[in-house]
């Protein structure tokens, strides 16, 4: 939004803003904040930066635990949330050492570094992002009430009666379950809190391609954005969980993108779609490939199924993610690619056909994941089968247009599953990790920090008395 501390400064003068905030990306991919009244930001904050402790943040280089941020100016938006006039921007992190230098680590500068390494493989000069965020709108859950909360991953109809079904007058007009996909009103309950969401988003610079209610019903929705930038897109995607979390929140609800968090009903996806190009040309489209991709395209996509396994450690990186992930729900579970299938890991839309709208989709991502650190590793992915020539029919992904639940036993053993949980996607990314490394884009501290961070979580799970084993051996 700014270009220097003049513009800034102005602007808060004109718009009476006496307060700024600075939000800065934990490695999990959550924001945390630290406010200072306007007055106090100068060119020497900027110079300076603000002390924080790194390890708090999941940055577990002890040495280098003291840590700063710096403002991004140009990341400015107002904050629409709060009583004060609030100007709202996002810190990169920089490392104390000898002296003070970007933090390789910070996920905001992983995202710099994928999309500068981009350019200087000479594939592409600019990438295309496009996510898709499915999320519930629920009642607000408080982890006081813990047995009710417990509930709801149990069961979608105890779910619903806790959702505060209970209390509706008129249950005509009930949402059955699977059967939310584009459902009109008065069925669409959250229409006018999602058109409320999706007008915040423009007005802060969040374009939005459409939104409709998905089908977990009821209280499924979808906001597929507009393209951008990886940076851009990995910024947009923290901003709209934000707006979408707050809204809902102050309208006495709560939006949950948690992959599976209602047993039996559809998970919450964050599909993502992709476009590159040089010289403004796209390079994903050949009229006469396979379902009109270029061969670089076909090579990219072959990159990212020779790495799935590995790319979930950070795309999925939750041990719920693996909930969502099963055959049933239009959830990606095969290592294939293919135009209409929904259990692909990579869908190309059979809709998109022209040059410029030419893209294929990755299935599996889902939006606990820290978009920078997500969407930098299926760049360094793409980019990696682009380099390598890696063909996705010679390395057997498919194309696989065909419903692969009845193939005959033997073609189906010969499609690779997804990684069943996140312990295996852990083991896989310490195994494949070298393409993330290349360029510098990645660095051996934040895989390790992410493994460490991930094997801790699937852990914690392990150990924990799972609801569902009451049921099981209570009573044996
Ligand atoms: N909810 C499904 C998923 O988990 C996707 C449904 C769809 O968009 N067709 O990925
Ligand atoms: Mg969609
Ligand atoms: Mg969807
Ligand atoms: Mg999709």
């Amino acid at each position: 939004m700014f270009n220097n501390m003049q513009e800034l400064k102005d602007y808060c003068v004109d718009n009476d803003i006496k307060v700024i905030d600075f939000k800065v990306i934990d490695l999990a991919g959550r924001w945390h904040h630290l406010t200072i009244p306007a007055a106090r930001f100068t060119e020497k904050t900027l110079e300076d930066g603000i002390g924080f402790d790194g390890s708090s943040y999941g940055f577990l280089t002890i040495e280098k635990s003291d840590m700063v941020f710096i403002p991004d100016l140009s990341s400015a938006f107002v904050d629409p949330f709060n009583e004060v006039p609030l100007l709202t921007m996002i810190g990169n992190i920089y490392a104390i050492g000898d002296k003070v230098e970007r933090f390789e680590g910070d996920p905001r500068y992983v995202a710099e570094k994928a999309e500068r390494y981009m350019k200087e493989t000479g594939i592409a000069d600019k990438a295309k992002f496009g996510p898709e965020f499915e999320f519930y709108i629920l009642d607000h859950i408080s982890y006081k009430s813990l047995p009710n909360h417990m509930e709801v991953y149990l069961d979608a109809e105890q779910a619903e009666w806790n959702m505060g079904n209970k209390d509706r007058k008129n249950l005509g007009f009930k949402v059955g379950r699977h059967k939310g996909y584009h459902v009109d009103i008065p069925y669409d309950v959250n229409f006018n809190l999602r058109n409320n969401m999706v007008l915040m988003l423009e007005e802060n610079g969040v374009p939005v391609k459409y939104h409709h209610t998905e089908v977990g019903g009821p209280g499924q929705l979808e906001i597929e954005l507009s393209f951008g930038g990886l940076l851009e897109m990995a910024d947009r995607t923290m901003l709209t969980k934000y707006i979408l979390k707050n809204e809902a929140i102050r309208n006495g609800k709560t939006v949950t993108f948690m992959p599976k968090p209602i047993f039996g009903e559809a998970g919450n996806g964050m599909h993502v779609h992709f476009q590159l190009f040089k010289d403004d040309e796209p390079i994903f489209y050949d009229a006469k490939g396979y379902s009109g991709l270029s061969q670089t395209a076909l090579y990219a996509i072959g990159g990212i199924l020779k790495h799935a396994p590995a790319l979930m450690a950070f795309t999925n990186p939750s041990t719920n993610s693996y909930k969502r992930l099963i055959p049933g729900y239009e959830a990606p579970v095969s290592i294939c690619y293919a135009t209409a299938n929904r259990s692909s890991v990579i869908r190309i839309p059979g809709y998109a056909k022209k040059p410029d709208t030419k893209r294929f989709e990755f299935r599996p991502s889902d939006a606990t994941s820290n978009p920078y650190l997500a969407f930098s590793a299926l760049m360094m992915a793409m980019l990696d089968g682009i380099r390598h020539r890696i063909d996705p029919v010679e390395e057997g992904f498919g194309p696989y247009d065909v419903n692969i639940f009845e193939l005959p036993e033997e073609e189906k053993a010969k499609i690779k599953g997804l990684p069943r949980s996140l312990e295996e996607a852990a083991d896989a990314l310490e195994k494949d990790h070298d393409f993330l490394l290349e360029g510098g884009v990645f660095c051996e501290g934040i895989i390790q920090n992410q493994l460490k961070a991930i094997r801790r979580d699937a852990s914690r799970v392990t150990i924990m008395p799972n609801p569902i084993e009451f049921e099981m051996y209570f009573d044996l």
